[in-house]
């Protein structure tokens, strides 16, 4: 587990849902994939009102129908609708799709033209309306994070999605640190370079440290960034096998020769990198 700087406490593994939803006839497989995942404990769900064009929001929102209690929902505003007379409306969209009355975290999805004070504001009038209980940020790099922290209401934010994996470690110079010095946890998306597409999943390092554990190369991936302290990962699974073997991922315990294999292959930043971005 760890904590929000609001003191809410969150499984360190969630869900994502991005490109779930988009197919009729995978949805079945999908919503018992994430149902799956609750189950397992994976109880933070992380979904967006651009995922195929809210469609992930309506499948979401037909896995937790009766299982409420158990989620922390997270969705995200896009840029374009996160200014004083669009956000609400958003939201409540989000929240008519997801069938809930309140969002357990509202993320601005990426850097916004509207200015940050405003979307603040318009967040804590969501907190006040009772539509979301908390809010954060996506895609923002350590200087908009100290902006935002310098703004009045800033320090309200909870959170920075961002993309985090072995073959991306860049936030581990100085956003993560500064997370880390505030308590505050940085959700790690795409945590496995987006599966078989990326072509991190076969890396030969990978598959040398998963042999020797006998789990999956998916598996190493996720335990290596879960060791550290204030990540929450958000793999995306639309298979009940793929999510159980997420979960197992949890009990996955690297040594220090494991350790070297992977930081051989992936080495952590020496310098400042520009934070990667999907
Ligand atoms: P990801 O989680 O890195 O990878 C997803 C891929 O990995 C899928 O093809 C999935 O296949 C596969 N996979 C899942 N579990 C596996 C396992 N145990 N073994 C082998 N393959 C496995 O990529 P992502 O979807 O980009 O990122 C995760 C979530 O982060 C998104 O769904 C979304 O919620 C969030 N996200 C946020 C942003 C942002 O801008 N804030 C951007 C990107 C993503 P199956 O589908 O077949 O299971």
């Amino acid at each position: 587990m760890t904590s929000l700087p609001d003191g809410t406490l969150l499984p360190v593994l969630g869900q994502g849902t991005w490109e779930i939803g988009d197919d009729p006839k995978t949805a079945d497989a999908e919503q018992a994939a994430l149902s799956r995942g609750l189950d397992l404990g994976l109880t933070l769900i992380d979904t967006a009102e651009l995922y195929g064009n809210g469609r992930s929001e309506r499948l979401v929102g037909e896995v937790i129908r009766d299982r409420r209690e158990e989620v922390f929902l997270v969705s995200k505003v896009r840029p374009e609708n996160a200014g004083e007379m669009s956000m609400m409306l958003a939201c409540e969209k989000s929240l008519e799709r997801l069938g809930v009355d309140r969002l357990d975290l509202y993320l601005l999805h990426w850097e916004s033209r509207f200015p940050m004070d405003e979307i603040i504001a318009g967040f804590e009038e969501l907190i006040d309306e009772g539509l979301i209980a908390r809010w954060g940020v996506s895609n923002l790099d350590l200087r908009a994070m100290d902006r935002i922290e310098a703004l009045d209401g800033g320090t309200g934010c909870q959170t920075d999605q961002v993309l985090y994996h072995l073959g991306s470690r860049g936030i581990e110079f100085d956003l993560l640190p500064w997370a880390q010095e505030r308590t505050m946890p940085l959700m790690a998306y795409s945590p496995l370079g987006r599966g078989g597409k990326g072509g991190l999943l076969e890396h030969p390092a990978l598959v040398a440290v998963a042999d020797r554990h006998d789990v999956s190369t998916a598996q190493i991936a996720l335990a290596s960034i879960l060791r550290q302290e204030g990540i929450i990962a958000i793999p995306k699974a639309s298979t009940v096998a793929h999510v159980e073997a997420n979960a197992e991922a949890l009990e996955i315990e690297l040594d220090a020769e494991d350790m070297a294999v992977l930081e051989h292959a992936f080495p952590p930043p020496t310098t400042a990198q520009p934070l990667d971005i999907i």
